[in-house]
């Protein structure tokens, strides 16, 4: 049996947590891979301090070592410590000179992915000492000792992976072989200048999944804070439930649309090799969590789980040679989409194209449009709207489903927006203003799920 084993920001943000997280990772003795987030809210402020606020970086760093330092002095032991002390100098002092390059340098973007996954190197350093504290046999490995290898955008990388998978035969392999324990570093690999790229918020997810790719894992498990893959977000529905078994479409949908717990993208490598994820709660470890993998039938309910995603805004591009020149449609959204803007959303009439990107994408979005005053008569943009997308199996196969889905919707008295449906034969997808959003949510939950 061999594993990868991914610990989120919670798991390993206190010393409290931390302790929790080597005992579940000692509680094992088959071949392990461990990938680690930063502690909670370190990339937050790694990106903050990037920002305008130009917190001071002796002061920035004096705050990194603390948290640190708070965990490590609960778990590493005497004999330890000095080892651990100068190699935490030597990483915090990395990062404070790339901060300076950052702030002194024009091409800023170079930097910036760097700076923003510094905080996995932090952490995988304190957990690989806290469990050699404990008598096993752990090594704190980055993306670029592992071989990680990356390319797309600043902020939005993809992992290669048949190179990061023969990078891992050869890096990461061979130390599971020997009983060593890698404590890798998630959320960025490395492009192919040398230079690190992030995989995006939460990535640390798919960097297991990818990790779990390249070692031929039989497992992949996502260790996070709450009892698993539940029916809505827990945050926004008190009786969410976890759904113990799932199939990797499921999870992907719900991921890609708002569903935090997994990074839109871990179920693809996973899904390619037949790995099964699971995600489990570090603070409930005897919970049974979720199992994702291929199902053939998942359930008969109608609704299994519903994600929100918030933060978005519909943009309506209105020209009456729509439906005349297919080829507008294809250029329209080519522009849209430039500059990695996601697209949530198409919905297309006579003469209307309407899409949902995130709000923060709209002004430049509008920019690039502005090249086809030819054609275009008029765009208008609809702030704080969230999408909604409702989960089932077969979903579409079934009669009068959005029938029972609009109905939720029109008893809390919110207005659809744009709808999408069809394109899945799992999952229903539709917009309605943000302010009604979770309203919405908690009302499907109520009707079809905790019935
Ligand atoms: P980690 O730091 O472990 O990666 P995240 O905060 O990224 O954890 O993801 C876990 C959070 O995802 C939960 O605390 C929960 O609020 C949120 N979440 C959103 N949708 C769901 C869902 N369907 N099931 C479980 N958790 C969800
Ligand atoms: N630390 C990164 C983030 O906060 C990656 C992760 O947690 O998965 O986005
Ligand atoms: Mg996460």
């Amino acid at each position: 049996m061999r594993k990868v084993m991914k610990f989120g920001g919670t798991s390993v943000g206190s010393a409290e947590a931390m302790a929790r997280t080597a005992d579940i990772v000692l509680s094992y003795d088959c071949q392990r891979a461990v990938v680690v987030s930063a502690m909670a809210g370190v990339t937050n402020s790694l990106i903050e301090v990037m920002g305008e606020g130009r917190r001071e970086v002796q002061e920035y760093l004096g705050w990194l070592r603390q948290r640190h330092l708070d965990v490590a002095m609960k778990g590493v032991s005497k004999e330890l410590m000095p080892d651990y002390l100068e190699q935490l100098e030597h990483r915090l002092s990395g990062l404070g000179h790339l901060i300076h390059l950052y702030r002194q340098d024009e091409d800023r973007i170079m930097y910036q992915d760097a700076v923003s996954s510094w905080g996995e190197r932090l952490s995988s350093l304190t957990l690989a000492f806290i469990l050699r504290s404990r008598g096993a046999d752990a090594v704190a490995l980055t993306s670029e000792e592992a071989g990680i290898a990356a390319t797309g955008p600043p902020g939005n990388g993809s992992a290669v992976l048949p190179a990061t998978e023969a990078n891992l035969k050869r890096t990461v392999v061979p130390l599971l072989r020997e009983g060593k324990v890698p404590i890798m570093t998630g959320y960025y690999g490395v492009d192919d200048r040398g230079r690190p790229l992030t995989f995006g918020r939460g990535g640390s997810d798919y960097s297991a999944a990818v990790i779990g790719y390249g070692v031929d894992a039989d497992a992949v498990e996502i260790w996070t804070d709450v009892d698993g893959f539940m029916s809505a977000d827990p945050r926004v529905v008190k009786g969410a439930r976890t759904i113990t078994e799932m199939d990797y479409e499921e999870a992907a949908e719900l991921a890609y649309f708002g569903a935090k717990v997994l990074h839109p993208r871990t179920i693809e490598p996973a899904k390619r090799k037949g790995v099964v994820v699971t995600v489990k709660n570090t603070f409930n470890p005897s919970g049974q969590g979720t199992r994702i993998h291929r199902l053939s039938r998942s359930s008969d309910d109608l609704l299994r789980s519903v994600a929100l995603k918030t933060g978005l805004a519909i943009v309506k591009v209105y020209s009456s040679e729509v439906v005349y020149q297919p080829e507008l449609v294809a250029r329209v959204l080519e522009a849209i989409s430039a500059d990695g803007t996601t697209v949530y959303a198409v919905s297309t009439s006579l003469s209307t194209l309407a899409v949902a990107v995130p709000s923060a994408s709209v002004e430049d979005v509008c920019a690039r449009l502005k090249g086809f005053r030819e054609q275009v008569e008029a765009i208008t943009v609809k702030e704080d709207v969230a999408l909604i997308c409702a989960v089932g199996d077969g979903m579409l196969e079934r009669c009068g489903v959005s029938a029972k889905i609009f109905a939720a919707v029109a008893d809390v008295g919110a207005n659809v927006e744009l709808i999408s449906e069809g394109a899945s034969d799992i999952a229903l997808n539709f917009m309605v203003g943000g302010s009604k959003a979770i309203e919405v949510v908690r009302r499907l939950h109520e009707l079809y799920i905790s019935k």
